[in-house]
């Protein structure tokens, strides 16, 4: 699975691996690239950072399913217009 984009969705699941340092080289690319033409998730990766200078940590557990369901909506909502 290289070189395929990255849906919103996707993106998500991936933005702690992201902040962490965790993902391979070649997901990252396609992390960053998705997020280069995508505002929301844009946003939604400085929400995250912003988080976690809050919290000062954070791990997929601090997540509410509730909220990341809401935002992936938000998402599908967004790229429909
Ligand atoms: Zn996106």
């Amino acid at each position: 699975m290289s070189g395929a984009e990255l849906t919103c969705q996707e993106l998500v699941e991936l933005v702690t691996a992201y902040l962490e340092g965790a993902l391979a080289p070649s997901e990252r690319l396609r992390f960053e690239h998705h997020l280069a033409g995508c505002a929301g998730c844009t946003a939604y990766l400085a929400q995250m950072r912003q988080t976690i200078a809050l919290l000062g940590t954070l791990s997929a557990h601090d997540i509410d399913p509730e909220a990341e369901q809401a935002l992936l909506v938000h998402f599908r909502n967004w790229n429909r217009q």
